[in-house]
């Protein structure tokens, strides 16, 4: 027993060991896999990043070449892009419209106020508003810009002041389509198309107060004047009450203000000739890259549409599928690659991520791989089965043979022992007398008989088991045989009152066969049927042909065998459960001997049986006609 578990702990260490073993160098090796993907994916992310950076370096080297060349033409302008000129104290945008307002506005011709003090005089000091009309209806028709605008601009201001609404209104109109004179810096036909909205409020005709602010508005946004900051958010705040709705630029369009203004307040604040000539420069998304000579400078101020479409598509297109993202200061988790703005000296912020439909591993490899650890795995567990088994058919076989020791040397044991005492009796003092010899000599015969008897059995096993037991074979009539051994086995077992009966089915059994090895087959199923005969004392030997073979059965009412040994009992040293419960002495191996005798006869031996109720065995052999 203590063997036994030596042996299963020695299997466990076997088997279990290496294929624990080998299931941590499978994580190991799959570990290592990942770590190296992941630096085989940096790796290809670092070559994307330097692809990327100097696409883009190209890209800005080819926008800055076209602005410094002024060739505008070959400028794609999306709707949040512009571009932005100062000209010493000019300073201009185009496209029209696309910034609100300007950092600053080109001088506009003023008003000559001098040339209206004497009309004035009648309006302000003497109070005489007629007077003062009609020498500023005079003036109006000047042909001097400057004196019609100012002359418009008062003309309407009187007859505001006499109540004539409708006439202020026309002169107003007729001063909003004088261009390019200003007051204070507001240019005249804003001014007149204001006064005409507040004339319409007072008016209250609201239908045209709308449709008039409406049309400010729309030429507003179609950048018809050049306004600094502070006049268009006067324009607009006056607007918004007007039309009680927000009018304000769009978020891009304030950006790109924004981004102007910066332009402009750096160029005014560096001393003359520090500017740098060239550079770039985002706020607030908007990128500004510039160029400037001398006094002048070209600045094109390109918004998130015009940075995704014009410069960092064709970087994109260049590593994909990598994705690139601009701007990103806090990558997410995960493999990721970066270029800040001070590496690359770009003026954005990358980071490149895989593209997210790639597999981490190369799917092929890892499933060689695993195909590789489940074969391996596979084969450990055969491997540890079939050794299991091997092992535990080994250990039934040694538990059977030191049962088989045991059980032949109890059979060796009682015919010794009658053996011991009748020498006892035969050779002491008292010499029995004669009749009592006789039987003490006969049963002196029967143990000697018996232990030859199976030491002869022994020795034929020995012989079947190794392959050596020699037959000789001849034709003889199995039917006759049968009854031969029969009769012979029923004078031995009738004193037992057992009733052994021969049942011939058939005249004429013809067959090649040993006759010792036959009727040693034969008496050992006949000695089985007395032996496990329980309370029956009947046993009916049967011979006939079927098939083309003889059958000779051995049939028995007595203790029968269950199904499950029915298989195993023609193995060698196994017994059988009647056996064991019953405790019927035996070796375990007269069934063994019954199947090599069949076998070497070119037949079989079979049983059938049903527990409680008896069992047939039969020799079955082939006819020879
Ligand atoms: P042994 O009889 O010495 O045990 P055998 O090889 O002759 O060995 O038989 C093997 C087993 O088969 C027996 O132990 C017994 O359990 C069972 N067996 C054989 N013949 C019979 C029978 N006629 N009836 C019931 N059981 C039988």
């Amino acid at each position: 027993m203590s063997s036994g578990r030596g042996l299963l702990a020695l299997f466990l260490v076997v088997t279990i060991l290496p294929a624990l073993a080998l299931v941590a160098l499978g994580v190991r090796l799959m570990e290592q896999e990942w770590i190296v993907a992941g630096q085989r994916r940096r790796q290809s992310l670092e070559h994307a990043a330097d692809l990327a950076v100097r696409v883009l370096e190209q890209e800005l080297a080819s926008l800055r070449r076209k602005v410094a060349a002024e060739h505008w033409d070959d400028l794609p302008l999306p709707g949040d892009s512009a571009v932005l000129i100062i000209r010493g104290q000019s300073v201009s945008a185009f496209p029209a419209g696309r910034l609100p307002f300007l950092p600053s506005t080109p001088p506009l011709e003023e008003i000559p106020e001098g040339a209206f003090a004497e009309a004035e005089s009648f309006e302000f000091a003497k109070q005489d508003l007629t007077e003062a009309l009609r020498r500023y209806s005079g003036m109006a028709a000047s042909r001097s810009p400057g004196i019609r605008a100012g002359a418009l601009l008062r003309e309407a201001r009187v007859l505001r002041k006499l109540g004539r609404g409708t006439e202020a209104l026309a002169a107003n109109q007729r001063l909003a389509e004088v261009r390019g004179i200003a007051l204070s810096g507001m240019p005249v036909d804003l001014l007149a198309r204001r006064s005409r909205c507040a004339i319409l409020a007072d008016l209250s005709r609201r239908a045209e107060l709308a449709d008039e602010a409406q049309g400010i508005r729309q030429d507003l946004r179609a950048g018809r004047w050049a306004l600094d900051q502070a006049s268009y958010e006067r324009v607009t705040e006056q607007l918004q009450a007007w039309l009680g709705a927000v009018v304000a630029p769009g978020p891009e369009q304030a950006a790109l203000a924004g981004a102007a203004s910066w332009l402009h307040r750096r160029w005014t604040t560096t001393p003359a000739g520090e500017f740098p000539s060239e550079g770039t420069q985002v706020l607030r998304e908007v990128f500004v890259l510039w160029h400037s000579q001398g006094d002048s400078v070209n600045a094109l101020l390109a918004g998130p549409a015009f940075v995704e479409r014009h410069v960092m598509r064709p970087a994109a297109a260049a590593v994909h599928p990598i994705r690139l993202g601009v701007g990103v200061k806090r990558p997410p988790e995960g493999i990721r690659v970066q270029r800040s703005a001070t590496e690359s000296g770009l003026p954005w912020n990358l980071a490149f991520a895989p593209d997210p439909n790639e597999p981490l591993q190369d799917p092929a490899r890892n499933q060689l791989l695993l195909a590789g650890f489940g074969l391996l795995l596979l084969l450990i567990t055969a491997g540890s089965y079939l050794a299991w088994r091997a092992v535990s058919r080994e250990l039934a076989v040694a538990r059977l043979q030191s049962d088989f020791v045991a059980a032949v040397s109890h059979e060796f044991r009682t015919p010794l022992t009658t053996l011991a005492h009748l020498n006892d009796l035969l050779g002491g003092s008292n010499e029995p007398p004669t009749e009592k010899r006789r039987g003490y000599y006969e049963a002196q015969a029967r143990a000697t008989s018996r232990l030859r008897g199976l030491v002869e059995t022994l020795l034929d096993f020995g012989r079947m088991e190794a392959g050596c037991q020699p037959y000789r074979f001849e034709p003889l009539d199995a039917g006759v045989f049968a009854r031969y051994v029969c009769e012979s086995f029923d004078a031995e077992v009738s004193e037992r009152g057992f009733a052994v009966e021969y049942r011939a089915c058939e005249s004429d059994l013809p067959v090649m066969a040993d006759p010792e090895a036959l009727e040693r087959a034969l008496w050992n199923l006949l000695d089985n049927a007395a032996k496990y005969s329980g309370e029956s004392r009947r046993i009916v030997v049967e011979a006939r042909a079927s098939g083309g073979q003889a059958v000779i059965q051995v049939i028995d009412s007595g203790l029968g065998i269950v199904p499950e040994d029915q298989p195993r009992i023609f193995e060698k040293f196994t017994r059988g459960e009647a056996a064991r419960e019953h405790g019927i002495k035996g070796t375990g191996i007269g069934l063994t001997m019954v199947r090599h005798i069949a076998e070497a006869h070119g037949g079989e031996v079979t049983v059938s049986s049903v527990k409680g109720h008896g069992s047939t065995f039969a020799i079955v052999m082939p006819l020879k006609r």
